[in-house]
Parts: structure tokens; sequence; C-alpha cells
């Protein structure tokens, strides 16, 4: 019997630079944020669904954050210089510094502040979130701390393991989803593959250098997205530039985003705000030396809806 062949036309991967957006978080805190996730086009990569850059800037207090609730979600704090005191409604208290990692999961409900530390450093790093599956996003708030991520290098690459596992290495970060965050130091002019999880997709973000993602160039601040189905990306780097990648499986819950929260439904979205504008235990006070708590929006006149990605 003759096998017959069958035209397995694999569809390439898709590709999408992502422009970042500028922001200020907050009145309070002058410094202007780079933001390229949530985009119009991409929601989530993996569950990945929030990409804040900032700095470097040298400027006193340009991260003034007083205090403000989360749910649903987890919030991965990473510095490339400068130094960020975090406090929460569980009362930790800690100091971040380059190469550390500061994970909270917000479970049901948390809340924090966040102080740049001005010791003539300048202030440059991510804020990342991470949203949380179905049935772990009601679970209590936790934070933890990780000044002993690991360092390892791949070709010219120096590369630090935020989160999940990448060639034997594994982070001790808590997740939720199969995911990876890790930033990259190019120690020389690199022109390499570097290998993927083809079951991901991923988002590199350009933080410093001039970089090549699969013969694209992709500005500094922009965040190249590559659906799953890859196993390798070609990376051609100047010599120090860093990239910090995401990745992780397409996270295919639908969820709606408001303000800091992650729910599923507008309902839900309103019991949260709500929680938080009344003081109720859902967000225990966090004490800290802003001595402040940021109010909600209001929230829009229209039912919050979930979006998924277009690309899908
Ligand atoms: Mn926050």
């Amino acid at each position: 019997m003759v096998e017959k062949s069958i035209n397995v036309s694999r569809a390439m991967p898709k590709q999408l630079t992502l422009a970042p957006r500028l922001v200020k978080i907050t009145p309070r805190s002058g410094i202007s944020i780079r933001r390229t996730l949530p985009h119009r086009n991409i929601r989530t990569i993996g569950a990945w669904c929030f990409v804040d850059h900032y700095g470097p800037t040298d400027q006193v207090h340009a991260m003034s954050v007083a205090a403000h609730p989360h749910s649903g979600l987890q919030t991965v704090t990473w510095l490339f210089s400068g130094e960020i005191e975090h406090r929460d409604s569980l009362g930790s208290i800690q100091l971040i510094k380059a190469g550390e990692l500061n994970l909270m999961t917000s479970g049901f409900g948390i809340a924090h502040s966040e102080l740049s530390i001005d010791q003539n450093i300048e202030l440059h790093g991510v804020q990342l979130w991470v949203a949380l599956p179905d049935g772990d996003r009601n679970i209590a708030p936790s934070f933890a701390h990780h000044a002993d991520l690991p360092v390892f290098d791949f070709d010219q690459i120096t590369i630090r393991l935020m989160i999940g596992a990448f060639l034997g290495h594994q982070s001790s970060a808590q997740t939720f989803s199969p995911l990876v965050g890790a930033e990259l130091f190019f120690r020389e002019k690199s022109d390499l593959y570097f290998p993927l999880e083809s079951d991901f997709e991923y988002g590199l973000l350009i933080d410093t250098g001039s970089v090549e993602i699969n013969g694209f160039k992709v500005e500094e601040g922009s965040l190249h997205y590559i659906s799953n189905g890859s196993s390798k990306v070609r990376l051609s780097a100047t010599k120090s530039s860093r990239v910090i990648l995401l990745g992780g499986e397409p996270f295919e819950e639908e969820i709606v985003m408001w303000w800091n929260f992650i729910g599923r439904s507008h309902e839900e979205i309103v019991e949260m705000r709500a929680a938080w504008e009344n003081h109720s235990n859902r967000f225990a006070p966090v004490v800290d030396r802003l001595e402040k708590r940021i109010p909600a929006p209001v929230m829009p006149n229209v039912r919050l809806t979930s979006r998924s990605n277009r690309t899908r």
C-alpha cells in the first residue's frame, strides 16, 4: 500500500512589533512609562498581560506610587538599576535592587505601594503582570523576593532567569501557568539562533541596543511578538544590548482587565472597585511613609468586555 503523502503546510509563526505608548502612572510620579502590553492587537503573551518599561532616569522620587489594590494577577518587578521599596497589606517591606525579583501574587486581593530610594543610581526597569488562571485567581495573597535567581550563559548572552525554566535551569519563582521570563544581556556583538519552546508564544522587549529579531530591526522600547510554533529565533545584537524575553503557552481564558484588576466579568470588576473604595477587608491597609491611597478611577459608561488576541 502506498502511503498517502500528506502535504502539511505548516503556517509560519506570526510576528508583530508593538510600539510603546507613553503613560504617566500617577500624577505624583513624574516618570514616563513606555507601555507595550496590553496592545490593541495583542492582549496577552502567555499569561503575561501587562508590560511597563521605564527609565533610565536620575529624577528624584521617580517612583512614588501610593497604596493601590490588585486582584487576579501577579506583579513582577525587575530593575536594571536603582532601588525601590515595596510595602504591602501583608506587612511585607522589601527593598529591591537590580537583578532581583519581587513577585507579588495578589490572588483574591492585596494592596501595595512602591517608592524609589534615591541613591544616585538611575532608576531603570520593568513592571510586568501575569494573569492568574481561573482556578488560582482567588487564592490568598502572597509576596516573595528572589535574590538568588539562576544566571548562566548561552553563547555570548548572559541570561538572568526570573521565572520558569530554560536550558536546564529553573527559577524558584512560583507560577500558575507555563511561563518564562528572562533578561538577556549580550556581552559581545552577536548573530545567533536562540532556542524557543514551540508551544510558547513570545515577546522580546528591547531595553538597550541595536537589535534585529528574525531580520526585523526592533527599536528600543518596542516589544516584538512571535506566535507559537517556533523552535528558535534569530537574534542579531550589538555589544551590551539588553532584551527582556517573555513567553508562555497562549492564555485561552477570556479576561476583563480594568485599572489594577483582572476579572472575568464587568460585575466582578465593579465588586473589586467597590471593595477598594469602601475600605473592605479584601484589601487590608498598607503602612508606609507615603500614607496615601490612590482612589479608583470612575468606571466608564459602557460595560467592560473581555478581549482576546486578534492574531489568533
Ligand atoms: Mn501595583
